[in-house]
């Protein structure tokens, strides 16, 4: 089974206690217990337009470069769109429209 003990990260699935930082950082500098320090520091994503699509195929591709076979990765992978990030926005996953509210703010 390839069940980690203890909280992985609600963004990609890492395992908190794997992470070299301990995990990501809340916006006050204390350490989050949701999310790693890859996906989250001061506060915020450190990608926040990565849908749950790009992040499941850049986990899959993470662990395979961590020399995991290709089966083991692509399970794991795609337990992602599960996880606390990703599943609040699920009514939207089909609208991959970018908002071009975006591009007008930047005026
Ligand atoms: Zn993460």
């Amino acid at each position: 089974m390839f069940r980690p003990k203890g909280p992985a990260c609600q963004s990609c699935g890492m395992p908190l206690s794997k992470d070299p930082l301990g995990g990501g950082t809340n916006a006050d500098g204390s350490l989050s217990s949701e999310y790693c320090s890859h996906c989250y520091r001061k506060g915020v994503f450190t990608q926040p337009n990565i849908t749950a699509q790009e992040m499941t195929a850049l986990v899959e591709g993470k662990l395979r470069s961590m020399h995991f076979p290709g089966f083991l990765a692509r399970r794991f992978a795609k337990e992602v769109p599960t996880l606390r990030r990703w599943r609040n926005k699920g009514a939207n996953q089909n609208s991959a429209r970018p908002s071009s509210g975006d591009l007008q703010a930047r005026a």
